[in-house]
């Protein structure tokens, strides 16, 4: 491993700067650990002009929630990267090397990934669009911004029948678009959907477009006739930001949404260094519950450092 000065060492390296990496910055900054903060700078709910289900800052612009994360975080020291990159990790026993695109380099003795993720969108036209406005996921994050209104739900796996079943909750004038649903959609789910009013249709979603007055209109296969909506709800397919220890043989939780690292009650990771948090290794997360793992993890990883000086300090050559 290179060799490098020591202002090129820090105690921990959080790669995101969302929710869940300033959370674990907040920790560290405070329990005066040298801490550097690295953010590509785009965070899973930049498509949202607010977020809401967030105690105290219900409401708030999703940017705004950050921007003051980071002031928070920098009264504390931590030093905050913006709109930089890390490009490749490197573990060493002692510690681990983290490059930036460009090609420079810092070392650390603990990382956090807090990379977040990114949701794959069924090939839809319009569904890109209209992510994060009439295109929704969370009806816990928007679901009262259009409760009463004609809401869609796009399935796009079993997994939908969840989806389903729950919008229903935030309106009584619910279609289903039902073609994902494959096999969920036995004899007990039409009966339990129907005895909600919910509608099913079951061709295909060809496009979903804006309509002038702000509506939308869900485009179905065959130019049957198209179904109009406020907003339509579809589940895209998580995709975990964590090619940057995707080949260090890391412990993984496989699920039915796909293959997550595995993490304990604090976010360490099998590897001793690294701990993550957050939507990479949690896609339900919220925000309050990223900031909680967050949280977790700076806790987690001062911890680590705690018992590391302590056996420094005794002299057993760690
Ligand atoms: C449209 C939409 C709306 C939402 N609305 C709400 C809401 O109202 N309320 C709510 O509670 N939740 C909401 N969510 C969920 C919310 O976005 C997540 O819970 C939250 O963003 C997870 O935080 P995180 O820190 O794990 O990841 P993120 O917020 O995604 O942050 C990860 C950060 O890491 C950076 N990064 C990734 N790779 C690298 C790298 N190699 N180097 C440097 N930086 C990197 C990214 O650019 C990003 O800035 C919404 C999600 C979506 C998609």
């Amino acid at each position: 491993m290179t060799r490098h000065n020591d202002r090129d060492m820090w105690d921990a390296v959080v790669v995101g700067g969302g929710a869940a990496g300033l959370s674990a910055a907040l920790m560290l900054g405070r329990a005066r650990r040298r801490t550097l903060v690295i953010d590509e700078g785009r965070p899973r709910n930049r498509f949202a002009h607010e977020m809401h289900g967030v105690l105290g800052h219900d409401g708030v612009a999703p940017a705004d929630f950050l921007e003051r994360g980071r002031r928070e975080v920098r009264a504390y020291g931590v030093e905050v990267r913006e709109g930089a990159r890390v490009s490749r990790l490197e573990a060493g026993d002692r510690e681990l090397r983290v490059e930036f695109e460009g090609g420079r380099s810092v070392t650390t003795r603990a990382l956090v990934l807090a990379t977040g993720i990114t949701d794959e969108l069924p090939a839809i036209p319009g569904l890109a669009e209209g992510w994060g406005s009439t295109v929704l996921h969370c009806p816990y994050c928007h679901g009262w911004e259009v409760r009463g209104e004609r809401l869609g739900v796009l399935t796009t796996s079993p997994a939908g029948l969840h989806q389903a079943e729950l919008v229903r909750q935030w309106s009584d004038d619910v279609t289903v678009f039902a073609d994902g649903l494959g096999s969920a959609l036995d004899d007990d789910a039409r009966a339990r959907l129907a005895a909600r009013g919910v509608r099913l249709v079951g061709d295909r979603v060809v496009e979903v477009r804006a309509r002038p007055d702000g509506a939308l209109e869900a485009r179905l296969q065959g130019d049957r006739t198209p179904v109009v909506l406020d907003a339509i709800f579809t589940a895209g397919a998580p995709r975990p930001h964590d090619a940057l220890v995707r080949d260090w043989g890391l412990a993984r939780t496989e699920t039915a949404l796909g293959s997550f690292l595995a993490v304990d009650q604090s976010g360490r990771t099998s590897h001793e260094r690294v701990w993550a948090a957050g939507n990479v290794v949690s896609p339900f997360a919220t925000v309050p519950v990223s900031m909680a793992a967050g949280s977790m993890a700076g806790a987690g990883v001062n911890a680590f450092l705690v018992g590391e000086d302590a056996r420094r300090a005794v002299g057993d050559g760690v």
